[in-house]
């Protein structure tokens, strides 16, 4: 155990344990509702302190780390203290990763999507074929009836031949009546399968900014790691934050803190082509992936961005007044430096934190 770990464990001991104070779980009841209530005010001046959100998934990482129910997140909540490194959005989202039963979860529901979605276009495919070849049969059906009913023959056959044409012209309008149902229903499924593909879409897109968002960007991380390791080829990644934007929201207002926001998002997607993929990772943070480009490559890239940014006059549209210069600064790393595509958001996290130290407005390489 780290040095770091065991001071956490000390420090944020499970209450259930600073209870009983062994770790004893027989706890009485009256000790475990207290125990509980510390856990939960824990937490709260823990998203207080650190101005987090408070969404589920921010919960879940905060109570693992708190709790002590995760010990691979006590662990990074407690090197993170210890190193005197702001607990921010972005970083809780990089430690969230710690924790593969979300993680399975997560992908758990993509799987779903996936069959979902390959579920519907077989039953439209199926719906379909079947459709052309009840139209078929319906077809020939209706000029049977129509040829049997002209057929002149002896009387004595001519009742159960009149029988056998009204059972067709019943079965006739039974095809007809299925070929409508079917039609609605194929209707039905086309419009389900294209909200499926907007939903998909839309959840993949920052409605702010219209940039790719945070679960689009880990898709590409991830795909693009693998596809980079078994090309052999290079890829780097960057971690971008608005320099001060806390005080253009608190001089300028939020709605004009939004826009600013979708001014430096312009800036990043302008900058953008094949090789190099931006995405809003939350707040005022953005992300970018490098293909292959190693990390010094990527530093230059990133540095011509970031000149394009700082040189731009930005002005509040609503009142004429200057926003002063707007500023980011980055952290990068490469990705293909090692097999943890999670060390290397650390190292763009860590280098992003030295970017902000040395004085903000630069790029940093981890
Ligand atoms: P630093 O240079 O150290 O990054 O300073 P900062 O002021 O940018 O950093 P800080 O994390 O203190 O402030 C970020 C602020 O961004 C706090 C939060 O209220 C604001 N913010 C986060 N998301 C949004 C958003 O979508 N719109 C607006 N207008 N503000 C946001
Ligand atoms: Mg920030
Ligand atoms: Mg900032």
């Amino acid at each position: 155990m780290s040095l770091a770990s065991r001071l956490f464990a000390r420090s944020y001991r499970p209450p259930a344990q600073a209870a009983a104070g062994t770790g004893d779980q027989t706890a009485t009841p009256g000790r475990a509702d207290e125990a509980r209530r510390a856990l939960l005010a824990r937490i709260g001046e823990f998203v207080e302190t650190h101005d987090l959100s408070v969404s589920a998934a921010n919960l879940a990482t905060i109570c693992g780390g708190l709790s002590g129910s995760h010990p691979e997140l006590a662990q990074a909540f407690a090197a993170r203290e210890i190193a005197g490194q702001p607990i921010d959005q972005r970083w809780l989202d990089t430690i969230a990763r710690l924790d593969p039963e979300g993680h399975a979860r997560i992908a758990e529901l993509e799987v779903l999507m996936d069959q979902l979605e390959y579920s519907l276009m077989r039953f439209a495919q199926t719906a379909h074929s079947a459709q052309s070849e009840t139209s078929d049969h319906r077809g020939a059906l209706g000029a049977q009836i129509e040829a049997m009913a002209e057929v002149a023959i002896v009387p004595a056959a001519a009742t159960e031949l009149a029988r056998v044409i009204d059972l067709s012209r019943a079965m006739l309008t039974r095809i007809e009546q299925v070929e409508v149902a079917m039609a609605r229903s194929q209707e039905e499924t086309d419009h389900l399968r294209e909200n499926l593909v907007r939903a998909r879409m839309e959840a993949d897109v920052d409605h702010l900014t219209g940039l790719p968002n945070r679960r689009a960007f880990e898709r590409r991380l991830a795909s693009a790691a693998i596809e980079a390791r078994a090309k052999g080829e290079k890829l780097s990644i960057a971690f971008c934050d608005v320099d001060r934007f806390k005080l253009i929201n608190d001089n300028h207002g939020h709605d004009a803190g939004d826009r600013v926001l979708c001014a430096v998002a312009a800036t990043l997607s302008e900058h953008g082509d094949n090789a190099c993929f931006a995405a809003r990772h939350g707040g005022e943070e953005f992300v970018l992936l490098f293909y292959g480009m190693d990390k010094e490559a990527a530093r230059l890239r990133l540095d011509m961005i970031r000149r394009a940014q700082a040189a731009r006059q930005m002005m509040n549209r609503e009142n004429g007044q200057p926003f002063g210069r707007v500023t980011f600064s980055a952290g990068v790393a490469e990705v293909t430096e090692d097999s943890d595509t999670r060390s290397a958001l650390g190292r763009a996290d860590a280098a992003l934190y030295r970017a902000k130290q040395e004085g903000r407005n630069r790029v940093v390489v981890g």
